[in-house]
């Protein structure tokens, strides 16, 4: 079956491919070995985190998290395997955790990332759609006393536009649940966040009003590369689609691009959310990270979720009771009880890379095959930059030295 443009997955990265791909002229098909209801697009926190974001890597991470282990409040989990490329990975990331490597990323998340926002305020505008989306601010509360002076020496100057630190009053207003444990909080006021899974069922169902095709149910088996261009996509059904050019958005699986001899330097992190109602008059405000806990809640129109854990070195997507009781535990340590009523535990992968750029950009032996891959813990945040590089790069041909997205923005040239 001819096909022009197949993109294999459809989370967040390859719907706003398709979404961007589509508008650019070209007729898409997405093709998902799930029915496009669970993924980790589905389960995150839905923070549009795209200004004073630090990344990952940042440096004292790994002093920090080991004090937070003994105390028993570490999001991360190490699980040790056997596998040589999460050490490089693991190498790789502490080599990362530098200021100058800091700063950089940060500039750039703040570039694709207000573009990502003007690119989803143009979606709901332009077509109607319920994102249940706020941009009004994301709160950072510490819970730490080094971390949040820390903080404060970045920001202890006065720029009303951008951010605002709040005394206990203040943040108890955001915050109705929080107790005197909290040692400060800052508004970052150009942040935005929604509902994760409101934005996926609604761009697909605008996605297929546009005459985008989905494939579910069909898992991409096998690239069949012939004369260093993809001929077919094969699928588990025995299917084989011929397209003129493909795009791999597979989340944290690296199994095709394996195939496609792409060893791309990145590792599934398994998180969790916690998703519940609780009483109207102590949701938050707005969407609020407990920084040192890695802690995310954000508030959605029926419901509140809570988000946290960053495990690697397991590929198992069993959520783990342990795990949950554990959020709880530090979450309930600096906020009043409440009863998390109707409560869904869900847990799933961020494809996560050691320095937080994403891996997007075409391969450089098969020519037609482009990667939207590795968007790791903001790819809500990130992915409609991503889909409109890919899509420039696409449809206009471009080498990926002609896409300044490209040359700034992806991993294989940092
Ligand atoms: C707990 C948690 C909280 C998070 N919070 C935030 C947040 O607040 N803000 C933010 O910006 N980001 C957040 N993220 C990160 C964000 O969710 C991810 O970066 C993003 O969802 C990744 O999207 P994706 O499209 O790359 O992958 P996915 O959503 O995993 O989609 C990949 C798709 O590919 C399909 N697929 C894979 N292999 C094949 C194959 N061989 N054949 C066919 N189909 C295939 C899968 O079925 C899936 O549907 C969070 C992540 C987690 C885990």
């Amino acid at each position: 079956m001819k096909k022009d443009v197949v993109i294999i997955g459809g989370g967040i990265v390859g719907l706003n491919c398709a979404y961007f791909l589509q508008k650019s002229g070209r007729e898409v098909t997405v093709i998902d070995e799930n029915d496009i209801t669970d993924s980790t697009s589905f389960g995150n926190a839905g923070l549009l985190s795209s200004y004073d974001k630090t990344p990952l890597s940042y440096p004292g991470v790994v002093t920090n998290t080991l004090k937070l282990m003994l105390k028993g409040q570490s999001p991360a989990i190490f699980h040790p395997t056997i596998s040589p490329k999460i050490y490089k990975w693991l190498l790789n990331f502490i080599l990362n955790a530098n200021e100058k490597r800091t700063k950089k990323t940060m500039m750039l998340f703040e570039k694709f990332g207000e573009l990502s926002l003007q690119f989803y305020e143009q979606m709901i505008k332009e077509h109607n759609l319920d994102f249940d989306y706020h941009r009004n601010g994301m709160l950072s509360v510490f819970t730490e006393d080094k971390s949040y002076n820390q903080k404060l020496k970045t920001y202890n100057y006065v720029d009303e536009d951008r951010f605002k630190i709040l005394d206990f009053d203040e943040l108890q207003e955001y915050v109705p649940t929080i107790t005197q444990k909290a040692k400060g909080a800052i508004l970052f006021k150009k942040n935005a966040h929604f509902d994760s899974r409101k934005v996926m069922n609604e761009l697909k169902k605008h996605l297929e009003q546009e005459g985008v095709e989905f494939i579910l149910n069909e898992r991409v088996e096998q690239l069949d590369i012939r004369n260093d261009k993809v001929k077919y996509v094969i699928t588990s059904n025995g299917n084989q689609y011929r397209p003129n050019h493909t795009v791999m958005s597979t989340g944290y699986q690296t199994l095709l691009a394996n195939q496609c001899k792409k060893d791309l330097m990145m590792t599934p992190a398994k998180g969790y959310s916690i998703t519940f109602e609780m009483p109207s008059e102590l949701v938050p405000k707005t969407s609020t990270l407990f920084n040192d806990l890695f802690i995310v809640m954000t508030p959605r129109k029926d419901s509140v979720r809570l988000t946290s854990k960053l495990e690697i070195g397991s590929d198992d997507s069993k959520v783990v009771q342990k795990q949950i009781d554990s959020i709880k535990n530090n979450f309930f340590a600096y906020n009043k009880s409440f009863d998390m009523k109707n409560e869904t535990t869900w847990a799933g992968f961020r494809p996560l890379t050691p320095n937080d750029i994403p891996l997007i950009g075409r391969d450089e032996n098969i020519k037609n095959l482009t990667y939207a891959m590795g968007l790791g813990w903001l790819g809500m945040t990130f992915a409609p930059a991503v889909g409109s590089i890919i899509s420039d790069l696409v449809s206009n041909d471009k080498k990926n030295a002609q896409s300044d997205g490209v040359l700034l923005f992806s991993g294989f040239y940092q």
